[in-house]
């Protein structure tokens, strides 16, 4: 019997983010392994096993799914929103690359899911709509000074910056050092995005200036978006604020 491996992404919480491929994916798989608290946002459907394992834990997770589907099992890993972005794709790839031949014989798939970034972009407006990056501030997998040095190149270069892993217990101090950072190639007033939890009950979305951009509305279920100089706010009477980038931009001014 042959199994197969499904990388399957969430969307960032709200059932009606998840994609009927990611549902079917989800209904067809025998074991299902991801991060527990996103594994809690799937039902178990019958004949099914749960694995959850830690935050940390991805590359002995992926290693764990993929011996399980080489054994014969139909089995699905999951990643909040889509599995390629700072997520478990890689981590199953990284693993394909490093492990024995016999794993590269395994049917893998991977299906895409809505991504923070793009949840809390349509949540304002349209901040992403010239040309943007996505930028992780976790030094977990990779040292300070090469954050700095992107966040340095991105912001002169005129990119709206996505923030993901914005701050958490473990990292304090990480985010007013990026927002330092940043206030030197862009006016206080740049607009910034803070969408915490979007799609789920306690969803938040505000917009403060690069100037009073603090650490304090940011925690690890939040995605901060920072524009560029061509970046506006729309004030609306009676309704919150539209924060886009128009499509065009003039040269780069920083
Ligand atoms: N694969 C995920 C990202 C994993 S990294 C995706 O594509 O969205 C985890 C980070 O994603 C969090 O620290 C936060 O910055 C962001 N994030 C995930 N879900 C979110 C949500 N519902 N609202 C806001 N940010 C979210």
């Amino acid at each position: 019997m042959s199994g197969a491996l499904t990388v399957v992404g969430l969307g960032p919480g709200d059932p009606r983010y998840l994609t009927s491929d990611a549902d079917d994916a989800l209904r067809g798989a025998e074991a299902v392994y991801g991060y527990k608290a996103y594994l809690d946002r799937v039902p178990i459907h019958s004949m099914q096993d749960h694995y959850p394992s830690d935050n940390r834990e991805e590359g002995a997770r992926a290693a764990a799914a993929i011996e399980h589907a080489v054994r014969g099992a139909n089995v699905a890993v999951v990643s909040g929103g889509d599995p390629g972005v700072f997520a478990m794709a890689a981590a199953v790839c990284e693993a394909i690359d490093r492990g024995p031949d016999a794993w590269r014989k395994l049917d893998v798939a991977f299906v895409p899911g809505i991504t923070a970034m793009l949840a809390v972009s349509a949540k304002i407006g349209a901040p992403l709509g010239h040309d943007f990056c996505a930028l992780s501030l976790s030094d977990n997998l990779k040292p300070w000074a090469l954050i700095e040095r992107r966040l340095d190149a991105a912001a002169s270069a005129g990119f709206v910056i996505a923030l993901y892993n914005p701050v958490s217990r473990a990292r304090p101090w990480q985010f007013g050092e990026a927002m330092a950072r940043l206030r030197r190639h862009l006016p206080p007033s740049t607009p910034v995005v803070f969408g915490r939890a979007v799609g789920r009950a306690e969803e938040t979305v505000s917009v403060v200036t690069l100037e009073d951009a603090e650490s304090s509305p940011a925690d690890m279920a939040t995605l901060v978006i920072v524009g560029s100089r061509e970046t506006r706010v729309i004030a609306r009477s009676g309704r919150p604020p539209l924060v886009y980038t128009p499509r065009a931009a003039a040269e780069v001014s920083a």
